[in-house]
């Protein structure tokens, strides 16, 4: 079942073990084990250009599981949401994410790192106070932290978000609305929100080189973003055709299997330096 829903790894936690709470419930207790046992492991995916140069990358988290192997968010993470776990796990990314950039800048290189922040987790009373120590900790700017959102962090006071986000852009951090298009008032938000990106859903990238009301709608998507002078991802480019497709805007980056899977932090960041040192000082990032 597991792997019909989507799930690339092992069929982990199985319907077979019972029904959706025990399910939840097992999979809470072996998480609280997991963050103790510092199990979660950090993985990166290149946001590219047109060219394939890498501009950023996003950080997505995994879980290291000492008998089923590497876990992905899908399995763990809404039950974290779901219960107090997304707090501590939610600051081990940002830890972890801001630990890279610090080590980037004394390597004198950067790359932004774009953490996705649930909706539990940016509603936290001291949320900006930890994203603002997690930077400094680490020696990080926050020019390079991007936190991605979705429309589901506006739950009733929008007001009150706008508020928390303004005290975190006014640092320089900047906010991206992820999974773009799926949500409901996603134009009156683009206008409220202090946000500097949005990332185009992959459904909608999928289809696009093929189906006309999908190009309609990213080009419409895109036109908006350009005059409201928002930087603009799209999520899950897989093929060739569609890289082509989106290389109509060379501005708008692209996040997706044919410009790099998303591999151990330590990694990529080890290919972006040795790429960065053996550049010369034109300079082009395209590893991919
Ligand atoms: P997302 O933020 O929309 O992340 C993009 C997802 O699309 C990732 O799945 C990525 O591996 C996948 N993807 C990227 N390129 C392609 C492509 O070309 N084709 C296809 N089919 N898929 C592609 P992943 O890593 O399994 O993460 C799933 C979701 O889990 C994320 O969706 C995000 O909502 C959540 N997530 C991941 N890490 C974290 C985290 O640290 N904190 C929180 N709160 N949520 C996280
Ligand atoms: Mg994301
Ligand atoms: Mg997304
Ligand atoms: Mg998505």
């Amino acid at each position: 079942r597991a792997k019909e829903r989507g799930g690339h790894q092992s069929v982990f936690f199985d319907d077979a073990m019972g029904a959706a709470v025990a399910r939840r419930f097992t999979i809470e207790q072996e998480l609280r084990r997991a963050l103790a046992a510092d199990e979660l492991r950090l993985y990166l995916q290149p946001q590219a250009d047109a060219q394939g140069h890498w501009r950023a990358a996003e950080a997505l988290v995994r879980w290291q599981h000492p008998v089923r192997g590497l876990v992905p968010p899908a399995e763990f993470v809404p039950v974290a949401e779901g219960c107090d776990l997304i707090e501590p796990l939610g600051h081990w990314v940002l830890q972890a994410a801001c630990a890279h950039l610090g080590q980037l800048a004394r390597a004198g290189t950067r790359l932004p790192i774009a953490v996705n922040v649930s909706p539990r987790q940016f509603h936290r009373p001291h949320f900006v106070q930890e994203v603002l120590d997690a930077l400094r900790t680490h020696g990080a700017a926050a020019a390079d932290l991007v936190l991605e959102v979705t429309e589901g962090v506006v739950v009733e006071d929008i007001d009150a978000v706008i508020e928390r986000m303004l005290a975190l852009t006014r640092e320089g951090v900047r906010f991206s609305i992820d999974d773009f298009g799926t949500g409901y008032s996603s134009l009156s938000y683009l206008k409220r929100l202090p946000i500097q990106e949005i990332k185009i859903d992959r459904s909608f990238v999928r289809d696009a080189p093929h189906d006309p009301d999908d190009a309609a709608l990213v080009e419409a998507i895109i036109a908006v973003a350009d005059r409201l002078r928002l930087r603009v991802v799209a999520e899950g480019v897989e093929t060739a055709e569609q890289a082509a497709f989106f290389g109509r805007w060379p501005h708008v980056l692209q996040q997706g299997y044919l410009h790099g899977r998303p591999d151990a932090a330590e990694a990529v960041l080890a290919r972006w330096r040795a790429a960065q040192a053996g550049e010369s000082a034109a300079g082009s990032g395209g590893m991919a």
